[in-house]
């Protein structure tokens, strides 16, 4: 089988091109490298089924040619990262959606199946646990611009449900939930890979509000397994599906876990939000999925225990500082 990665030198993409090639899977991917690298894929270059276009996924006739060629998309490529969303508003929505919707134009044209990946942000600011594929969505103003990324990747949602409907397209949407791992970066805001380093460097560890926040955190391989088995899953089309983990941890209780694992001299230290994101901005304060959905269809739910997966991901960082 022929997958198309977009966003394939990304954190998730280039992941899951390492596993595709394991499994036997021929790949391509298009990638702009806007936050996406080079050094994700450089060690692939020599694998005679592996190729890739560096080029953005707005470019329709670079789309037409990649999507014409494959026998199955994975749409990841999107605005990351909530610090880079908002120094970034527009071209973070022009991307999320002008982006997803040619990916899914041109699926439709081939008639390939499609994943969208959208993310756990969609749900809003909810309190309860777990999350649950139809719960409600609740947002804020959109004055405050966080929540054009979650607006943003509702309408790919919403896209890719109107293509199902109307043109019977094979698409799968798969809501990510905080996934980490080796060659996520801390460039654009993400906790566990910003207080890694932090803690390496024995500088402050950075926690942003009080620090009750909670998040789950999934191990990057466990995610790509995921998207491997709804790749193959003859079920799924038209269903919305949470990926994600169900270890609840605050963000103040990571930050001691990840300087105890480091044995770090670190201090950790209380930043106010407004100082942290600029004003107006809406933390969200709990995050877990429900993972039935996903575990019905592919008989898979993520597996790693955070501890192992924070283990991984010091190991990564120290490497590349040595
Ligand atoms: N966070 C933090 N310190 C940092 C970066 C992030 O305390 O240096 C917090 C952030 O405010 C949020 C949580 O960690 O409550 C997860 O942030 P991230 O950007 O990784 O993902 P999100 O779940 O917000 O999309």
């Amino acid at each position: 089988m022929k997958i198309l990665v977009t966003g394939g030198a990304g954190f998730i993409g280039s992941n899951l091109c390492d596993l595709l090639l394991d499994r036997g899977e021929e790949v391509s991917i298009i990638d702009d490298l806007s936050t996406g690298s080079l050094d994700n894929i450089s060690h692939l270059f020599d694998n005679p089924r592996f190729s890739y276009t560096i080029d953005t996924i707005l470019n329709q006739d670079a789309m037409d040619r990649l999507v014409a060629d494959c026998d199955c998309v994975v749409h990841l490529a999107a605005a990351v990262g909530v610090k880079h969303v908002l120094e970034n508003p527009l071209s973070s929505i022009e991307t999320n959606i002008l982006g997803t919707e040619i990916a899914l134009k041109l699926s439709n044209k081939y008639k390939k199946k499609i994943l969208v990946a959208s993310t756990s942000e969609v749900y809003g600011k909810h309190m309860h646990a777990p999350l649950k594929e139809d719960d409600n969505l609740i947002y804020g103003p959109p004055s405050t611009m966080r929540w054009s990324y979650a607006a943003s990747k509702l309408v790919d949602e919403f896209t890719a449900l109107a293509y199902h409907r109307t043109k019977k397209l094979e698409a799968i949407i798969i809501r990510c939930f905080n996934t980490i791992g080796p060659r996520q970066t801390g460039m654009y805001g993400m906790v566990v890979p910003r207080f890694i380093q932090q803690a390496l460097r024995d500088e402050p560890i950075t926690v942003y509000g009080d620090g009750k926040q909670t998040r789950t955190f999934t191990y990057v391989g466990d995610v790509v397994e995921a998207i491997y088995r709804l790749i193959k899953c003859k079920e799924g089309a038209g269903e919305v599906v949470n990926i994600g983990g169900t270890e609840e941890i605050s963000i103040a209780d990571l930050a001691k876990k990840i300087k105890e694992l480091v044995g770090s001299k670190s201090e950790i230290v209380f930043i106010p939000y407004d100082q942290a994101y600029g004003k107006d901005f809406e933390d969200m304060m709990r995050r877990v999925p429900s993972l039935e959905k996903l575990n019905s269809l592919i008989g898979f739910t993520p597996v790693t225990p955070l501890d192992d997966i924070l283990r991984y991901t010091i190991e990564y960082f120290r490497s590349r500082a040595s």
